[in-house]
């Protein structure tokens, strides 16, 4: 494949950079993952709560790869938290996907007011003990929720998911999860292709290399070491994402990056959503 792979803490392979489908209808999300599949992409990001594993695994389905081949990433939704809850809800995924098992399986948010997050975990880690998730993870947990899963369970996460992109770039949740072997995941990594894409720095640097805007945020993503799944139901743009292996930033082209962080979200505050 033409996406390099990283090693999670717990050896499985996943491809550094994959297909996000949030707000994909279930309909369409069919002919988009199969649409990225056919330009190269391994690695699908779904999550019950997008209400498109259906077309999602019809597209595995009908691309006729190994399913050794495909990383697929599902994640739990709020509202399925509590043990036994949960183990419930990954069976309706996998039928819905219609797999046998998945990658990677991800707590969607932590919602700290229930309480339920750790008890949830340790139905994560039955779902991998029987092999029915390579591997299990968490998504928009703040270091703290994290240094709880570390305290209580016993399989550390393979990564988290966060909210990330160069307006937002999340230095400390890094480290931290540096500091503990956990892989970090951009959500949102073109920032929604709202308004980043026309910042006048990422212009520059995108003129400079003859790319796109989109083209070298992922760079930046990619040279940071995080693992990132654009969004597009275009097909050029599908293309685009994923042809970002044959050029590289350079100290100057990170420096002027780093100064584009502005510490805010575009999306929820993972204390308080959910609750
Ligand atoms: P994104 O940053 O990937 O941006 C997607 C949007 O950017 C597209 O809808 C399109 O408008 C634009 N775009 C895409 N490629 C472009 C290109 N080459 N040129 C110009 N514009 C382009 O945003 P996202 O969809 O929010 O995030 C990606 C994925 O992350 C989601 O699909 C989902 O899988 C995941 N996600 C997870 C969470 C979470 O809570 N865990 C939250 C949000 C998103």
């Amino acid at each position: 494949s033409k996406v390099p792979s990283i090693t999670l803490n717990n050896g499985v392979s996943m491809p550094q950079l994959g297909f996000g489908v949030w707000q994909v209808p279930d309909d369409e999300a069919a002919k988009a993952v199969g649409t990225a599949i056919e330009a190269g992409y391994r690695s699908i990001d779904t999550a019950a709560i997008y209400e498109n594993e259906k077309g999602t695994g019809e597209a595995i389905a009908a691309s006729g790869l190994p399913r050794e081949e495909l990383f697929v990433t599902t994640k739990l939704w709020n509202s399925e938290q509590g043990h036994d809850a949960t183990l419930r809800a990954f069976d309706e995924s996998l039928a819905r996907l219609g797999l046998d098992y998945v990658d990677l399986y991800l707590i969607h948010w932590p919602v700290p007011s229930k309480d339920l997050y750790a008890d949830t975990y340790k139905a994560f880690e039955k779902i991998y003990a029987d092999g029915r998730a390579k591997a299990i993870g968490v998504s928009n947990f703040l270091p703290e929720h994290l240094e709880r899963l570390l305290g209580e369970t016993s399989v550390v996460p393979v990564l988290n998911q966060i909210e990330l992109h160069p307006q937002f770039q999340q230095a400390e949740a890094r480290a931290f999860h540096a500091r503990h072997d956990i892989a970090t995941e951009a959500w949102s990594p073109l920032g929604q292709g709202r308004g980043l894409l026309e910042v006048p720095t990422i212009v520059a640097v995108a003129r400079k290399h003859g790319r796109t805007p989109a083209q070298v945020v992922l760079r930046w993503h990619l040279q940071l070491g995080n693992v990132v799944i654009p969004k597009s139901v275009t097909p050029s743009r599908i293309q685009e994402n994923i042809d970002v292996f044959d050029f590289e930033l350079d100290a100057d082209d990170l420096a002027a990056f780093a100064a584009l962080d502005e510490g805010r979200r575009l999306g929820p505050d993972p204390l308080t959503f959910g609750g």
